[in-house]
């Protein structure tokens, strides 16, 4: 009888294991929101950036070292040529459990069924607003419309789950968040409120003023909905309750309020090739340079990243008065 295989773990110095990881594919978007970009972005050049077989061949590596959830992100991952191919070949690696993504929604309508076939489970798609004026002061540059029939699309597809994301800021959304709330109800998918992080200048606003806590959110919602708490396994950084009588699911991420550190399962390698310990601090090593000064010796790359595991922060510490630490932007981090 064959040995049965046992996969290598990655753990860090407070002993949390490590297997989940966030791809970010390209650090350009169609849109600009105004907490994840300035209005005027430089993108990086090509020659910088890690090409498609180079983020398969890292991909490969994580799940060799146990990591069984990948989540395709970026900027806009659907804008980059070849990320259909791209995520049908990570979504096919026979350690992989699970391939998920993060979008903007703007080209799903055109894709959704190809995004199936590459075996990725569940999306995420970015929504703050179902106003067509407030989308467009929100995202600069983006359709409501375009984006709406891009979650329609998803949905009569058949994804494992839906899951809509949205950041509020005080007096432009908050407003929204139960008409956001009975969209995804009547809509049969799940939705998470997020706390506004400090990642990166931005012009549009001062984030301290626009800062709207999970806790108002939730109390917002508990005037219109009985809303009863899920005890969750996964380690994410959700704290999860379920709309009485429905499937939908909604989910707070307060990365100010609630800190989620102690639990953290995941690292995120950014499109330079930097594989990134902590969101909230600036702890990395250069896989790009490991890969690339090794003409891709793929044991060198997993010692590498086994090692990385030593300086994986044990928590990011958010001050919204303050010029932000972290320069990146979300949209170059892998959010
Ligand atoms: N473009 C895709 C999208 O918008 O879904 C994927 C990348 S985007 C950076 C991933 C998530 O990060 C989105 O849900 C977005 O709302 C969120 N995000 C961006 N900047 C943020 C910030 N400063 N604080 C909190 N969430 C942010
Ligand atoms: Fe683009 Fe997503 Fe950032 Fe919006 S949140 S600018 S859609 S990367």
């Amino acid at each position: 009888m064959p040995a049965p295989l046992i996969k290598p773990l990655l753990i860090d110095r407070f002993g949390r294991t490590v297997d989940y990881v966030r791809i970010s594919i390209t650090d350009r978007c169609d849109f600009r929101c105004v907490y994840c970009m300035s209005e005027e972005m430089t993108f990086l050049p090509r020659e910088q950036i890690l090409s498609l077989e180079e983020i398969f061949l890292l991909a490969q590596c994580f799940t060799e070292l146990g990591v069984g959830k990948i989540r395709i992100t970026g900027g806009e991952p659907l804008i980059r040529r070849g990320a259909l191919e791209l995520l049908h070949n990570i979504g096919h690696l026979p350690l992989l459990d699970e391939l998920v993504m993060t979008t903007n929604g703007s080209q799903l309508s055109n894709c959704a069924e190809q995004l199936k076939l590459a075996q990725v489970s569940r999306l995420n798609i970015s929504l703050d607003t179902l106003k067509a004026d407030k989308f467009k002061q929100l995202t600069r540059t983006g359709d409501l419309a375009v984006v709406l029939k891009g979650i329609e699309s998803a949905i009569k597809t058949g994804f494992k789950r839906i899951k809509l994301n949205a950041v509020i800021l005080k007096n432009r959304n908050d407003n929204e968040v139960v008409d956001l709330v009975n969209f995804a109800l009547n809509s049969g998918i799940d939705i998470s409120f997020i706390e506004e992080m400090p990642l990166g200048v931005i012009s549009s606003h001062d984030r301290a003023e626009a800062y709207y806590s999970s806790d108002e959110i939730k109390a917002d919602l508990d005037a219109y909905f009985k809303l009863e708490k899920i005890q969750e396994t996964t380690a994410g950084p959700s704290d999860y309750y379920r709309v009485s009588g429905t499937d939908t699911k909604v989910g707070f991420i307060s990365p100010h309020s609630h800190n989620f550190c102690s639990t953290c399962n995941r690292v995120r390698l950014t499109v330079e090739g930097r594989l990134l310990l902590c969101l909230g601090n600036e702890h990395s090593i250069d896989l790009k340079s490991v890969m690339r000064n090794s003409e891709n010796n793929t044991d060198l790359i997993k010692q590498a990243i086994i090692e990385s595991m030593m300086i994986k922060p044990e928590k990011h510490e958010f001050n919204l008065k303050e010029q932000p630490l972290i320069m990146r932007h979300m949209s170059s981090t892998g959010g």
